[in-house]
């Protein structure tokens, strides 16, 4: 059985948390987070503890099972491999005799490693920008904003990685950026009132690109998450705001790009829901 019942009193969960005793502490705290934010519970309840715990189990349950060895737990990467494992025959009666902590589990961690991942995304999306406003005045060749104009078969694909600033990063295409800005005509998405300036780089006004699921969830995704459908447009101070904005200020914004775009998601075949999405944006 894929699906055994495991307790935490077990050796092999016991190991399974001495292994990872950083990555165990940090999620218990989330989770705890997460459950007083949530509302239902003023005070600690024992639900973070269940949470660790069932990860735990899942952790060991998909070793025996697998002939994988977890070695990041905190990176998307191992979310998606435990995802799948989800799939496997029984899942759906264990965690209905598990009262739902199993699958409950599984999402809080989600949300815990998209928390992660996301955090420095911010440094990476200024960047881009400002990589592509160098790319005018300097035509010199970047390597994390590529010149490159993808086909679209291509565009499916998920582009090369590299090194920047210590993190392995997606590229990013120009081409798209400029598609995304000329769609929304130079403008704000969120007001085209927004007052901005006339860039040196192309005599335009300056707006800035931002990927609306953000790049640094795009372990997530089978296909590439950077095509103009999914990179907004905005004013300097809108994309400031949607990164750093107290969560009502986020989730105003958020809520607005994603309800223009739901339906090019679907067509790029691309499984996003709006909750989901607020994960990304740390609005829980
Ligand atoms: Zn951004
Ligand atoms: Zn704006």
């Amino acid at each position: 059985m894929v699906f055994r019942k495991l307790f935490a009193k077990d050796l092999k969960v016991i190991e399974m948390k001495n292994r990872f005793t950083t990555f165990f502490d940090e999620f218990y705290y989330f989770a705890d987070y997460l459950s007083e934010k949530g509302g239902k519970v003023k005070k600690s309840t024992g639900k973070a503890a269940s949470y660790r715990n069932y990860l735990a189990f899942f952790f060991v349950l998909f070793e025996e099972n697998t002939n994988l060895k977890i070695t990041d737990p905190a990176s998307l990467a191992t979310y998606q491999l435990l995802d799948n494992f989800r799939q496997s025959k029984g899942f759906t009666e264990y965690n209905k005799d598990e009262h739902h902590y199993p699958s409950a589990s599984l999402k809080c961690y989600l949300a815990f490693v998209s928390d992660k991942a996301v955090k420095n995304e911010i440094f990476y999306d200024v960047k881009m920008n400002e990589e592509s406003e160098q790319q005018f005045i300097n035509e010199t060749p970047a390597e994390y904003v590529v010149k490159t104009d993808y086909s679209s078969d291509d565009i499916r694909k998920k582009s090369k990685k590299i090194l920047l600033n210590g993190r392995l990063v997606y590229q990013r295409s120009l081409a798209e950026v400029i598609k995304a800005k000329e769609q929304a005509g130079w403008r704000c998405e969120i007001n085209p009132k927004h007052e901005t300036f006339i860039a040196e780089s192309n005599d335009k006004p300056y707006v800035e690109a931002h990927h609306l699921i953000p790049m640094a969830v795009q372990d997530l995704f089978d296909n590439t998450i950077d095509f103009a459908g999914n990179i907004s447009c905005l004013c300097p101070t809108c994309h400031r705001k949607i990164h750093l904005a107290k969560s009502p200020g986020k989730y105003e914004l958020v809520k607005q790009l994603y309800s223009t775009r739901k339906n090019k998601y679907e067509d790029y075949n691309l499984q996003i829901d709006f909750k989901q999405l607020l994960n990304y944006y740390r609005i829980y």
